[in-house]
């Protein structure tokens, strides 16, 4: 076929920070690597990050080291984490956010020039590197700068819609360039998936318009798992109101910071709401959470700063409870305990982001907050140490890998994890391309098949809109398979996507290939259903409670569901699968740590 046809060793599915740091690995290690994403360089969603890195440097705490961070990421996550993936990443962090600072990365410093450290929930200590409150976009602009000035080829604006494989496994990627709907195609032994979450299933999120789950979907295409996917972290501060910015995240550093959540009635309610887990930890008075700010040694955390299922939750039952806010969150409230100054030069971003859009000041009135969908801790299952996928030259990093978060994700631990497991999977892939070198080569058949399953949608007509399907399926999600589930209402969501999985098939777009958002939709809606009902179904076999997954109608969290994943496949008629898999096994020296005291 006609098109335009590229060949490397690595290919690299997303730029945000997995993507880039997988693609500057791969070429130091050798490796003739491409970057491919669908938007423009530099608007990777990791951008918006806010709050920080988590990292156990132990600048603003010597005594945190990282079997205080890997305890603190294994607890969070209810133990369901991978253990190597969590050891890995404690590990490892602290060189990687050194290494950004010796690439340009400039942070926040403490008052003797290190790299200064923030509060974060679940954090035992102050533990994320910073810059302000736009810690992304230093870390996207230190990593884009390193990719280009090394010279690795960049496909921007061009979307990935299909995975090559043969019987030996990856042979490389089929896509399409945005602006023009041509095709492209590139032959590579190895792929990296590093393609972010899946927000866009949901109604309200913090997400933007990428993450529709094309790398959980297209690895699953592919033939690879995907594991803990019923867990979807609900954050539990996005703005509420306007609607038209419904969802945007208020970051947790305002917590960190100071800030405290009330209810209508004016209470801390966070108090009512520590659970047995976390009792020993956490403080039990506003005197002694309020102590703590200034005094971290003798005092216990505020229950304010509990990880993000315990506070996502919480607000959900006070506002169930006729206690919220007139806008149906509750209170976050910094501008009553911090001087104004403060606020703006630790909050510049929320500083703008209320008075630009909600016209409230934030330093003189308390912000209206509730959840928003945030974050898949699910995704591709993955060897801890290399990253690689079921599918051999298959790997994923970042947010579209899964595992290492467990059931709940803390807040910090995803742009370490970007660094940790990007570096992992680009050099991983570099060393299996070189042993693959040669032996890959495209099908036609097998590109003809993808241009035309692309082509499809103009060769209908008279369907509906592909608009009103993302719009069913989002609602769909939002109240069947939100914060709080129950099996009656996820049977009736998995009913609702297979209604919606026939409607996508029979789906027309007009125009032409040029620039058309309909037709990119359109390709986009079977992933979004893809990752959909891999979370209605695992979140169906799961009957327990446990971190981002809650049932009404199984409300304790199980010993025997905690030893165990659930992990999603393809079945060979399309269709998905559910399979239990038990939990690799602790070495007992990294299982003492728990033993210790909080
Ligand atoms: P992304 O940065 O999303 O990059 C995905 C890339 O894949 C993009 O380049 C996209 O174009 C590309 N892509 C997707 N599909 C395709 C396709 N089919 N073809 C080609 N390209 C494709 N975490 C923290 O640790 N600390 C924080 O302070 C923090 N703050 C956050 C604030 C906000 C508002 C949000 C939304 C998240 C925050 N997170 C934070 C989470 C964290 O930012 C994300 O989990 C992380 O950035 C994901 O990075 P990634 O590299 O996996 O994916």
């Amino acid at each position: 076929m006609d098109f335009e046809r590229h060949s490397y060793d690595v290919v690299v599915v997303g730029a945000g920070g997995a993507g880039l740091r997988a693609a500057i690995a791969a070429h130091e290690a050798g490796a003739r690597t491409a970057v491919v994403c669908k938007s423009l360089l530099g608007k990777a969603h990791t951008v918006m990050a806010e709050g920080g890195i988590a990292a156990a440097m132990g600048n603003a705490y010597p005594e945190d080291d990282w079997r205080v961070h890997f305890r603190d990421t294994m607890r969070g996550g209810k133990m369901l984490n991978h253990w190597r993936m969590a050891q890995l990443h404690a590990q490892e962090a602290p060189d990687r956010v050194r290494e950004l600072e010796d690439w340009g990365a400039l942070f926040d410093r403490t008052p003797d020039g290190l790299i200064s450290q923030r509060d974060f929930g679940g954090h035992r200590y102050a533990r994320l590197a910073h810059v302000g409150d736009r810690t992304g976009l230093e870390l996207i602009r230190t990593l884009q700068q390193r990719t280009v000035a090394l010279g690795v080829d960049v496909y921007m604006e061009c979307t990935v819609t299909r995975l090559l494989t043969d019987a030996e496994g990856i042979t490389g990627a089929f896509g399409y360039w945005r602006e023009s709907g041509r095709f492209v195609a590139w032959e590579a032994p190895s792929v990296v998936l590093a393609t972010g979450g899946i927000g866009k299933a949901y109604k309200v999120t913090s997400n933007s318009w990428e993450y529709t789950g094309d790398g959980h979907s297209l690895a699953l295409q592919a033939g690879a798992g995907l594991v803990n996917m019923e867990f979807v972290q609900f954050h539990p501060t996005g703005m509420v109101w306007p609607p038209s910015v419904r969802g945007i995240l208020v970051t947790e550093s305002v917590r960190g910071d100071g800030g405290v959540l009330r209810n209508s009635a004016g209470n801390r309610f966070m108090f009512d709401y520590i659970p047995d887990f976390f009792r020993k930890e956490t403080a039990e008075t506003e005197d002694e959470a309020d102590r703590w700010y200034d005094d971290k040694k003798n005092n216990r955390r505020p229950p304010e700063l509990l990880p993000r299922d315990e506070v996502a939750r919480a607000i959900n039952s006070e506002v169930k409870a006729g206690r919220g806010s007139p806008h149906g969150g509750v209170f976050l409230d910094i501008a009553s305990r911090r001087p104004a100054d403060y606020v703006r030069r630790r909050l510049p971003s929320m500083y703008h982001q209320f008075k630009e859009l909600a016209d409230v000041d934030i330093t003189a009135e308390p912000m209206e907050v509730g959840p928003t969908c945030h974050y898949v801790m699910g995704g591709v299952q993955v060897d801890p140490d290399t990253a690689e996928a079921s599918v051999a030259g298959l790997f994923a990093a970042g947010e579209v890998a899964g595992g290492m978060h467990g059931s709940n994700r803390l807040g910090g631990n995803s742009l370490s994890d970007l660094l940790v497991f990007g570096r992992r999977a680009g050099a991983a892939a570099a060393e299996h391309a070189g042993k693959r070198a040669g032996l890959v080569a495209l099908r036609e058949e097998a590109l003809a098949e993808a241009a035309r399953a692309a082509l499809e949608p103009f060769e209908r007509e008279g369907g509906e809109n592909p608009y009103a399907v993302q719009s069913e399926l989002q609602q769909t999600m939002h109240d069947l398979v939100g914060i709080i589930r129950t099996a009656p209402e996820m049977e009736r969501a998995l009913e609702r996507i297979a209604a919606l999985r026939e409607r996508v098939a029979a789906l027309s777009v007009e125009g032409h290939r040029q620039y058309n958002p309909g037709w990119h939709l359109a390709l986009d809606l079977p992933h979004l259903l893809a990752v959909s009902e891999c979370i209605a179904r695992a979140a169906l076999a799961r009957q327990e409670s446990r971190g981002g997954h809650t049932r009404d109608d199984f409300p304790a969290t199980d010993q025997a569901w905690g030893r165990l994943n659930l992990v999603c496949t393809r079945t060979p008629d399309g269709g998905v699968t559910v399979a239990r898999q038990p939990l690799p096994e602790m070495p007992p020296e990294l299982a003492e740590v728990f033993e210790e005291q909080p």
